[in-house]
């Protein structure tokens, strides 16, 4: 291997969140993942509005070229502003010259209408030609209506759908919700409580820091016959970062295990998004190999190329200013935290 690689692919995160630095703590502590659901994210999600969502994404977008992923495998939840939500985050990724696949992550949480909004947003988007997976939150969060409307709206355009399962443990009825319903074409994120003789169809999406910061348990992926691949779930989209700590969650549990098998989850990521492989980043460091890189410190891209176009070098991108998009996302990110 040399210092070249593909561009990295991001395949699970939520580029809304992006403004969530800074926040204010919540008004209680948080102490299980429905709490944090609930004082947390639910709570900046619903105080999100169309503008903070295009800084947030033009941040995320940003700051993933800055660590060499060229594309991003988005989940959007904006339940206050869903409408336009898919077009807004393909605009802004288009801008900084990153790959995205997005989709609206319906749910009843607010009620029927909440979903049937987010389904008319994901038809939408796909009418028009974007480039999406129908989102679904995750089962806990939706009746058995949504969800089979959901699964009937991705055959109908013969696309996947994209949901957490089993993140947590009020989400251990998915595999019987779900039966039935699932194809390939399905990305599963988290199932960190999914049985390993679960009969779900999909690639299964691991977030090792997202798991990790949520107190929520290892997922153990490597039990699973599905396809494997890494995300973030939404603290940016380095995956050189998400590969090592996949490594260091495998060993905790299987010190016989080696960087190959977290690098295979990585590499799964381009069956994913085909495209990514004709791009191109130049790393700082050589070999770009996983018993390399599970073990530096510090690597960075130097370069990075979509399409042929060089998008980001000497440290800076080429079709955007990031200062602006910094300055930009900080007032938005100011004015979010006001509402929470
Ligand atoms: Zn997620």
């Amino acid at each position: 291997m040399t210092a070249v690689t593909p561009g990295l692919v991001c395949a699970h995160t939520h580029l809304y969140s992006e403004l969530a630095r800074g926040m204010p703590a919540p008004p209680e502590v948080a102490t299980n993942f429905q709490e944090i659901l609930e004082q947390v994210w639910w709570r900046l999600d619903s105080a999100l509005d169309l503008e903070m969502l295009r800084w947030s994404a033009k941040l995320g977008a940003l700051e993933a070229l800055e660590s060499g992923t060229t594309a991003i495998i988005d989940h959007n939840e904006t339940p206050n502003a869903i409408e336009g939500s898919l077009s807004v985050i393909a605009e802004a990724c288009e801008e900084v010259g990153v790959r995205v696949i997005t989709g609206y992550g319906v749910s009843d949480r607010n009620g029927a209408e909440g979903a049937v909004r987010g389904l008319a947003e994901n038809k939408r988007f796909l009418d028009e030609g974007g480039k999406c997976l129908v989102g679904i939150h995750a089962t806990f969060t939706c009746t058995d209506e949504t969800l089979e409307a959901a699964a009937a709206l991705a055959d109908e355009y013969g696309v996947g759908v994209h949901i957490h399962v089993a993140e947590g443990p009020g989400d251990i009825d998915s595999p019987e919700r779900l039966a039935g319903l699932t194809n390939d074409r399905w990305l599963l994120s988290h199932c960190v409580y999914l049985p390993t003789d679960h009969h779900l169809k999909g690639t299964i999406l691991h977030n090792p820091r997202s798991n990790l910061n949520n107190g929520v348990g290892y997922a153990d992926p490597a039990r699973f016959s599905n396809p494997v691949a890494l995300g973030t779930d939404g603290i940016g989209s380095n995956m050189i970062e998400s590969f090592r700590l996949a490594y260091a969650m495998q060993r905790s549990v299987d010190v016989t295990a080696g960087p190959d098998t977290a690098w295979s989850w990585l590499e799964e990521g381009w069956n994913l998004v085909p495209e990514a492989r004709e791009d191109e980043v130049i790393w700082s460091y050589e070999p770009m190999d996983p018993w390399h890189i599970a073990f530096t410190p510090g690597i960075r891209p130097l370069e990075v190329k979509v399409a042929g176009e060089v998008v980001f070098t000497d440290g800076e991108p080429t079709r955007v200013d990031a200062n602006e998009i910094r300055a930009k996302a900080r007032e938005q990110a100011a004015r979010l935290h006001s509402r929470l």
